[in-house]
């Protein structure tokens, strides 16, 4: 049943309930005033009856009544005498009973003094009767009874022509309701059915960007807002879902095809260490392709050549091999942080990590100057993190720095604001396209610039990004396409086991330009 006919169907029926009470109230009303009247009037005409006693011939004792010349004709009276029959006969009656052939019926003797009355219905004549005992009033002997009737014909009909009325009435104006109720609730409800509508169609169609229009400032206007943030958050929730799909399917077809390069070049060189070492040797010239390189092996090679070819493949194979390693490493970690893998964490003092970093980091093959700046601010500071990663993170920064500058410096650099610190990598080097700076934390995302000069998998950025998630920090990094690029970690500083902290001196960050924030 629909919402329009429920609320309807109370509200008629409420309307009905009240309806009817008020007409039981209204008639009961009238009844009582109308037959309250009639009772009053029959009393006050028994008061004004005369009633005399008499002997007739054979020495009965007989009742005389005599009304009052004003006495309405539609009001008629009868006495019963007891004196000779305990069930009574009728002395008299007056003449407009009499004229009717009418007899009130009498009970038989039965001693009441105070008087009653009853309603009574004589060949069609609807009476209502007041009955009191006739006394002698020199023995307060009852020796009759005087009843005094009143016509009520009139009365009758008034109230049944009342009852009609109020029965009509009522059923007029609770169908009258019934009708308007239904038209106004469907008005007031259509609002409703507009909004439904339209979520109908947002659900039915495919475009997630459909809002239900209409915002009014009433209750519906207010689930219409909400119902629109609702959407709204549905269609970012998709968005973000989708994104995730996309790039996890591009991972997926990403990773294989990555992992197939050094396993290609593994494989050619081994075929050509086999081949060198093969005891028959080929007799004609061969070529091995391996990546760009080619290399010729011709039919009889002397012991230095062959030695020195295996070398070279060698060389060639433990480079891939450490290059799938890492490659490998990197897909774990990603794969890690896709299956929601959350890392441990403590308080960390900072300066002990940064100043590891910075010593092994002066090992790492490079062409550019390794430069570490003062590193005084960190004193003290401590954060919650995980050691290892945190330090995986700022070797992801200065690995990058020192592949991607082939002259220059590559510096580390640190800085402490009120409530963070930061980590920076700043170097000297190729710098980042504006158009690829969107993209470098995508996974397997190579700048045009890096892709063949530099080796690389693109997963770098994307696992730092992950790590600097996994500890609220927040990542930014400026450059620019003429060169230099810094990458800053923002890491919340950990406040809770040195409240000292939030007095100390706060080195001022130089503000740079242009930075991309993730
Ligand atoms: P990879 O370095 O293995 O290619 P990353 O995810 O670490 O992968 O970096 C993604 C891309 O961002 C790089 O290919 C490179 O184009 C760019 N990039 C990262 N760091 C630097 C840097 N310090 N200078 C210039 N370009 C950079």
């Amino acid at each position: 049943m629909s919402i329009r006919l429920r609320l309807t169907l109370w509200y008629s029926g409420l309307l009905a309930a009240a309806l009817v009470a008020f007409g039981i109230l209204i008639y009961a009303i009238v009844y009582q005033n109308t037959m309250g009247s009639i009772k009053t009037r029959l009393m006050n005409e028994a008061e004004n009856v005369d009633v005399a006693s008499t002997f007739n011939s054979a020495g009965e004792l007989r009742i005389l009544i005599r009304t009052s010349n004003a006495i309405d004709v539609s009001i008629a009276a009868q006495a019963v005498n007891y004196t000779q029959d305990p069930r009574g006969r009728i002395d008299m009656q007056t003449s407009n009973l009499n004229a009717l052939g009418l007899k009130f019926a009498y009970p038989e003797f039965d001693g009441i003094k105070t008087g009653r009355y009853h309603a009574e219905t004589l060949k069609g004549y609807p009476f209502v009767i007041y009955e009191k005992a006739l006394v002698l009033p020199e023995n307060g002997a009852i020796i009759g009874l005087l009843q005094v009737g009143a016509y009520t014909k009139n009365e009758i009909v008034y109230l049944s022509q009342m009852r009609t009325i109020l029965w009509i009435a009522g059923l007029a104006s609770l169908v009258l309701a019934f009708v308007i109720g239904l038209f106004l609730a469907r008005k007031a409800l259509r609002p409703i059915e507009m909004v439904t509508e339209a979520a109908e169609r947002v659900q039915s169609g495919s475009d997630l960007k459909l809002r239900i229009p209409g915002e009014s400032q009433d209750e519906i206007g207010r689930l219409t807002r909400t119902l629109n943030h609702m959407l709204e958050r549905v269609e970012k929730a998709y968005n973000v879902l989708e994104e995730s799909n996309v790039a996890q399917r591009r991972f997926v077809s990403d990773a294989p095809h990555e992992l197939r390069t050094p396993l290609t070049t593994i494989r050619g060189n081994v075929d050509l260490l086999e081949k060198v070492w093969s005891e028959t040797g080929d007799s004609d010239a061969q070529d091995q392709q391996n990546g760009q390189d080619s290399v010729v092996v011709k039919p009889k090679l002397s012991p230095a050549e062959r030695e020195e070819l295996s070398r070279e493949a060698l060389h060639d194979i433990s480079d891939e091999a450490r290059r799938m390693s890492r490659l490998v490493n990197d897909l774990l970690s990603l794969a890690r942080a896709d299956a929601g893998y959350v890392v441990d964490k403590e308080p960390i003092d900072l300066l002990p990590l940064v100043e590891e970093v910075a010593r092994r980091a002066g090992f790492l093959p490079r062409k550019a100057e390794w430069v570490v700046g003062p590193l005084d601010a960190l004193a003290g500071v401590r954060v919650v993190g995980n050691r290892d990663y945190l330090m995986q993170l700022l070797f992801i920064f200065i690995e990058n720095g020192f592949k991607y500058t082939p002259a220059g410096e590559v510096r580390l650099e640190v800085y402490r604001q009120e409530d963070r610190v930061g980590l920076s990598v700043a170097d000297t080097g190729i710098g980042i396209a504006k158009a690829d700076m969107p993209r470098i934390f995508d996974r397997f995302y190579r700048a045009d610039e890096s892709r063949g000069r530099t080796a690389g998998t693109g997963l770098g950025l994307s696992i730092a990004k992950w790590i600097a998630d996994m500890h609220r920090a927040s990542l930014e990094v400026q450059s620019s396409p003429e060169g230099g690029s810094r990458f800053t970690v923002w890491l919340p500083v950990d406040f809770s086991e040195c409240p000292d902290y939030g007095i100390m001196e706060a080195s001022v960050r130089p503000a740079v330009p242009d930075s991309e924030q993730s």
